[in-house]
């Protein structure tokens, strides 16, 4: 049976003051450079730039209707992530900072696929996004960033070959495709501000969270 998967940061919120003004210079088609994490955090604070950014984007994406926070668990800002440069397993939904970030992601990852194999990103698998919970499904303690569909687990990477790299099976061995991890791994704490892989602790074995929520940690 799957246990249950930690999350994150405890909040919500933006680290970054001004960082729409590079924001506007880049655009989403476009390559991310060494200050995407800081634009993707002014997102955090400006919504109506975060969608604006998505539209220009060939993102395919439904806004959801708000569900207010109750309890620490809600939507807010959140989008349905339809159609995108890679397939997924399962549909989820996503803030739209992070629907941002892993549309950059998804283009970072498929790059490093084409260094390491000679071949594109064809899917990501992963273990979900939105989930009512707190860290470590933990009885008390700070919600995790899934309860706000601000986080997503990261299970596997399907290369266009319809060859698998799985974190469970292949994180801990030495091989090209555990170095190809490590890399996708790093690539993510470019990209997102909290990013826990296997190393972090057994939780993890299995998949890299990844989240925009305000704690910066890259484990
Ligand atoms: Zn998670």
């Amino acid at each position: 049976m799957r246990v249950c998967r930690l999350g994150a940061a405890a909040r919500f919120g933006a680290s970054a003051a001004g960082a729409l003004l590079f924001w506007e210079q880049v655009g989403h088609e476009a390559e991310p450079g060494r200050l995407a994490r800081f634009q993707l955090n002014g997102f955090l604070v400006d919504g109506q730039a975060c969608f604006a950014a998505l539209d220009e984007s060939n993102l395919r994406y439904t806004r959801l209707d708000p569900r207010p926070i109750e309890d620490g668990c809600g939507l807010l800002q959140v989008v349905r992530f339809e159609q995108s440069k890679v397939d997924y397993s399962t549909g989820f939904d996503l803030s739209c900072a992070m629907a941002a970030a892993l549309y950059w992601y998804e283009a970072e990852v498929d790059r490093l696929a084409a260094v390491d194999f000679d071949l594109g990103l064809a899917e990501i698998e992963h273990f979900g996004s939105y989930a009512c919970r707190n860290i470590n499904c933990g009885m008390s303690g700070h919600r995790s960033q899934h309860a706000t569909a601000n986080a997503l687990d990261i299970a596997a990477f399907v290369l266009g070959d319809g060859r698998r790299i799985a974190i469970i099976e292949h994180w801990e061995h030495q091989s090209e495709e555990s170095r190809s991890l490590a890399s996708a791994h790093d690539a993510a704490c470019g990209m997102f501000n909290t990013v826990l892989g296997p190393d972090y602790n057994v939780l993890h074995a299995d998949h890299i969270h990844i989240d925009t929520g305000r704690i910066r940690t890259c484990r």
